[in-house]
């Protein structure tokens, strides 16, 4: 049986209590959200923190609303409220797509926006989402506030910019009109961690009668990719005719920019081929989705030419 290491245990009642106990105990002390990262990692002895913090008595941060043409979002918000909120839902449909298919009802019963955020796992769901939609990341320390844009919040695997002392209390994404967005997933079975996933948002000139891309992001998780996102095929994407084929050729500047690696989840060769095939199918939803459309019909390809970023057959297969 795994047991975490003695630690000490407060429990914080307010945002400045919380705060005040991060400063007392210092950079040793850790807070506690849903626990579902922490304390398997605890277990592991992965993570040691002398003191935990819990922060689920602030129930002020759990909360999801439009305010000054922005969606909020409190960090202590839970996957199950996310995917309940129909404000959420309307507003960007891509984060519907994406609590979706995160773990399992358990997981996303106590398990927070925030505590995803903070984990900052290399295959984290919701950092792609997040950052194909160009969102704001507010931190609170005693002293103040700060905002961070999503693609800076993360410094590397399991590293973010939120320094000892400090919280992530919102999530902020800012509503364009002329928008649509979605996200696409493989993973080995329900429930499981991607393979390799896509977001994309897209908002189109003059709003939705346009056929041209006014602008797009797109994020992009367990495949490799800074930031979580995929600067070079937005740049290519603005401007550009909103069509599959610019969806297929965005797919394949995405996945040529991923450094994957191979892992039980599969080989870095297959992942890039997802990079690129979702990144197209994503944005091809989330363009439907913008115009009020049906899907677009699929890339004309020619007898033997393979989908974007697709991996070369293996010979003698079946
Ligand atoms: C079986 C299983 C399957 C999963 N599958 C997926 C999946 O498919 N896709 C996916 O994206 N995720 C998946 N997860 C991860 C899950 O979504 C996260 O574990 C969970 O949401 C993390 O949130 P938490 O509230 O439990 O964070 P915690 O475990 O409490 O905290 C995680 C880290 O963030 C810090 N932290 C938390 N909140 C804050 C805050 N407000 N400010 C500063 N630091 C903070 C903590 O100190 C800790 O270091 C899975 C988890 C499990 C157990």
């Amino acid at each position: 049986m795994q047991v975490p290491a003695y630690v000490e245990y407060e429990k914080a009642t307010s945002v400045d209590h919380a705060l005040t106990l991060l400063a007392r105990f210092g950079p040793e002390a850790r807070v506690l959200a849903g626990g579902h990262s922490l304390i398997p990692m605890m277990k592991l002895r992965l993570a040691q923190p002398e003191t935990l913090i819990d922060i689920n008595g602030l129930t002020g941060l759990s909360y999801i609303e439009v305010t000054d043409g922005e969606l909020r979002i409190g960090a202590m918000t839970r996957h199950a409220q996310l995917l309940d909120s129909a404000v959420a839902g309307q507003r960007f449909a891509i984060l519907h797509d994406a609590e979706r298919v995160i773990a399992d009802p358990v997981v996303r019963l106590w398990g927070t926006v925030g505590g995803s955020l903070c984990q900052a796992d290399p295959s984290e769901d919701l950092s792609a989402a997040f950052a194909a939609l160009k969102a704001t990341m507010v931190i609170q320390n005693l002293t103040g506030t700060r905002t961070v844009h999503a693609r800076e919040f993360h410094t590397g695997p399991y590293e973010t910019v939120v320094a000892p002392g400090e919280l992530l209390t919102e999530i902020r994404i800012a509503i364009v009109p002329g928008g649509g967005s979605a996200y696409q997933k493989v993973g080995r079975r329900v429930g499981d961690w991607p393979i390799g996933a896509a977001g994309a948002a897209i908002w189109l000139d003059n709003g939705s009668d346009s056929g041209t891309i006014a602008d797009a992001g797109i994020g992009l998780t367990a495949v490799g990719a800074e930031h979580f996102s995929a600067a070079a095929a937005e740049d290519f994407l603005r401007g550009a005719p909103a069509t599959q084929e610019t969806f297929a050729r965005a797919g394949q500047i995405a996945a040529e920019h991923c450094r994957p690696v191979s892992d039980q989840r599969g080989p870095a060769d297959y992942k890039r081929h997802l990079a690129g095939e979702l990144t197209a199918r994503a944005l091809g939803a989330a363009l439907a989705r913008a115009t009020g459309a049906g899907p677009l019909p699929p890339v004309q390809r020619s007898p033997g030419q393979r989908s974007p970023g697709s991996p070369r057959p293996r010979r003698g297969g079946s």
